[in-house]
């Protein structure tokens, strides 16, 4: 029973702690020997630094584009979370299955690998490929490697589906992103004399209303794509540091925006007008002092997701899932990624819900494990004929 075999390896992967910010390469190990097993080679392609990987195999016919089934082996951190069960030991409760990454999203990647033996036995006519990277929770950062290495190979995947928590329905579309940090270097001197000091903070504050402003504008006037909750790019300013005493103009002052862009609209002509204002501001600031700056560096970006309704991918996948609708999440995944390098159609579609995604106590119900390895048990069937 494919099932028992899904949650005991889900057990297993549970008690690797991956959060980003460590190796995953004792995860990848077990992976490795698990699909060696069971006769799957694999080949690893390592981060810089070689503490962290990517996994690519192949089951079937290697001289033929496939199916990839993609799936992150990292976590977000359990720091500061009120976990009331352990995070990297898997408990199971009322149909539930808690711990760290059991919806995000190692449940899919267990029902994968249980799913393995069956592949194996299929003579599949067409192969099924697994793409298991690093570094997703940080903005995308490790597939890419992945994707230059899959780009030089001689048969590329025919279409990717990307296992991220839908409560397995299909989804074609989500939105990219693009972070910036905005750094605004003021002059300082005592309050008492605010006019001859440059104030680091008042300049930030009007750029983060201009920010705000250029996002009123596309709730208001579009540019929109239907199939969003929120049809619009969003636009948002999280965190701001600045400041050190009531009695000091601020010399310094640092802020992290975001924009969450539809396909319409590309993020770098709002960060060229972003900088143009800025430069206005630089201009104005060091009439007072020369040495003010405002600088803005991208800390991550990643394009969105947008697959077209009528690609023949989406009923193939529908037919898995057994649902017929097609949907978008409120979420990035590396799919745009996928889409935008290997110009294959991509899909997103996996057990278990982002509802419990990096919360404390994340759970997946033991009936997606099921209706997923159901989905996989139809997919090797599809493939095993034509
Ligand atoms: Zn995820």
């Amino acid at each position: 029973m494919a099932t028992a075999l899904s949650v005991e390896i889900l057990q297993t992967l549970i008690g690797f702690d991956t959060t980003s910010a460590n190796s995953n390469l004792e995860l990848m190990a077990w992976v490795r020997d698990y699909l060696a097993g069971h006769g799957v080679e694999s080949e690893l392609v390592y981060d810089e630094a070689g503490s962290k990987a990517n996994l690519y195999a192949t089951i079937g016919p290697a001289d033929r584009p496939g199916v990839m089934l993609s799936g992150h082996t990292d976590t977000v951190p359990v720091t500061g979370q009120a976990w009331t069960r352990p995070a990297h030991r898997l408990t199971v409760e009322d149909g539930r299955f808690y711990g760290r990454g059991t919806a995000d999203m190692k449940g899919f990647i267990a029902t994968v690998l249980a799913a393995v033996p069956q592949m194996q036995a299929a003579r599949l006519q067409t192969p099924i490929h697994l793409a298991f990277s690093y570094d997703e929770e940080i903005g995308c950062v490790g597939v890419r490697r992945l994707i230059d290495m899959l780009r030089e190979h001689p048969v590329k995947p025919a279409l990717c589906i990307i296992g991220e928590p839908t409560r397995l329905k299909v989804v074609n579309r989500h939105k990219g992103k693009l972070a910036a940090r905005v750094t605004v270097r003021g002059k300082e001197c005592h309050s008492g004399m605010a006019p001859f000091g440059v104030n680091a903070v008042n300049y930030a504050a009007r750029l983060i209303g201009w920010l705000e402003n250029e996002a009123r504008t596309r709730r208001d006037e579009g540019p929109y794509e239907d199939g969003y909750e929120i049809p619009y790019s969003t636009i948002h300013t999280g965190t701001v540091q600045g400041g050190t005493a009531l009695n000091i103009v601020p010399n310094h002052c640092s802020l992290l925006f975001e924009m969450r862009n539809i396909a319409a609209e590309d993020p770098h002509h709002l960060l060229a007008r972003l900088r143009a204002h800025a430069d206005d501001l630089e201009a104005e600031m060091r009439q007072i002092d020369n040495g003010c700056a405002i600088d803005i560096d991208v800390t991550t970006e990643y394009p969105g997701l947008s697959t077209s309704e009528h690609d023949d991918a989406i009923a193939f996948v529908q037919a898995l899932a057994g649902d017929h609708k097609v949907t978008s999440i409120n979420f990035g995944t590396e799919g745009g990624l996928f889409s935008q390098a290997l110009e294959i159609p991509v899909l997103v579609c996996g057990p278990g819900s982002m509802d419990q995604g990096h919360k404390p106590d994340e759970f997946i119900e033991f009936q997606q494990i099921e209706q997923c390895d159901a989905f996989l048990a139809r997919l090797i069937a599809r493939l095993a004929q034509d």
